[in-house]
């Protein structure tokens, strides 16, 4: 639901700015109780106010959104400008243009000589084919579970790439001096490898890791190139990360819902109890400080978020 700082939503919950949750809950129950479109039915006016109720009691009863709508009330300002979506860090396709412009500068090397129609220069460079040069930067996607993301990680990855051939050392040559049998010539050959990647926690998606050294091998003693590996992060059937908070959906049952309890949830570190408070209703959230993703640059965590959904009651 958006944050509009056109409303006053202290005053439609009848409200001071400095009330505590506790009468923004109470404020909540009394006024939804009272306008609920279920108890007066047919009225637009009614069900009018029941959203505008809901849209403040969103709004007022999550701390970060209040804080927000306080600050956009102060200032006079309209619709938040990319409220908790936008990426810190720099721009997540960086990488990938660095990439391009390597490819590019390095690319063609490998068939200079093939490279269509040859520069009318009067004098032509020439091309040494015993000058070292650096191999390719080689890149893929690499798949990474969402909790490994969240928090770091390391994971295995198993590619492909040309490394100097070691039948004939890299000289394209068996001891006859003809072309090695092995290369045939070309001095290197595919093998599959593997590196063990280190994976920043928070780490965002389509954000590019370079692994200095890990490309295809370079020609005549010429350094290899990079292996860069953009982040693809998998999803995860209950958990969603906003920034370095996570969120997770949980339905309870209406008993519990109403008369409170403990309550087993699953978080990034495994199970952990929390304490449900009585009359929760759906949307409430429940905080677990720190227990969130890592934030990529302080390494610090976020929170970890249990949005409630109070099931329905059985007929
Ligand atoms: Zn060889």
């Amino acid at each position: 639901m958006p944050v509009s700082a056109s409303k006053d939503y202290y005053k439609i919950l009848g409200v001071t700015k400095a009330a505590k949750m506790k009468e923004i809950k109470k404020a909540y129950r009394d006024l939804a109780k009272k306008h609920h479109p279920d108890i007066n039915q047919g009225s637009s006016k009614s069900e009018e106010t029941f959203k505008l109720i809901s849209e403040a009691y969103t709004t007022l009863s999550d701390s970060k959104k209040r804080k927000q709508y306080d600050q956009m009330r102060s200032q006079g300002t309209g619709a938040p400008r990319g409220s908790g979506r936008s990426y810190r860090g720099g721009n997540p396709w960086q990488g990938a243009y660095d990439y391009a412009r390597q490819y590019t500068r390095q690319g063609p090397r490998e068939d200079f000589r093939d490279a269509g129609p040859r520069p009318d220069f009067d004098e032509e460079p020439q091309f040494d084919p015993d000058m070292p040069t650096q191999g390719f930067d080689l890149q893929f996607m690499l798949d990474i579970p969402f909790i490994t993301a969240a928090l770091g990680g390391t994971l295995p990855f198993h590619y492909e790439k040309y490394v100097t051939c070691p039948e004939c050392n890299g000289s394209g040559l068996n001891t006859d001096q003809d072309a090695c049998p092995v290369c045939e010539g070309i001095q290197r050959i595919v093998e599959p490898v593997s590196v063990n990647v280190d994976v920043p926690g928070g780490v965002a998606d389509q954000y590019t890791l370079r692994l200095q050294g890990e490309g295809a091998c370079g020609r005549n003693g010429g350094p290899p190139g990079d292996l860069l590996l953009k982040v693809c992060i998998q999803p995860h059937p209950r958990f969603r990360r906003v920034q370095s908070d996570i969120y997770a959906d949980i339905t309870i049952p209406a008993e519990l819902a109403e008369n409170g309890g403990p309550l087993e949830v699953e978080t990034l570190d495994g199970k952990e109890t929390i304490e449900v408070e009585d009359g929760t209703l759906t949307g409430e959230e429940y905080r677990i400080p720190g227990a969130g993703s890592r934030e990529r640059t302080s390494k610090k965590r976020g929170d970890f978020i249990v949005k409630f959904r109070v099931a329905q009651a059985a007929a």
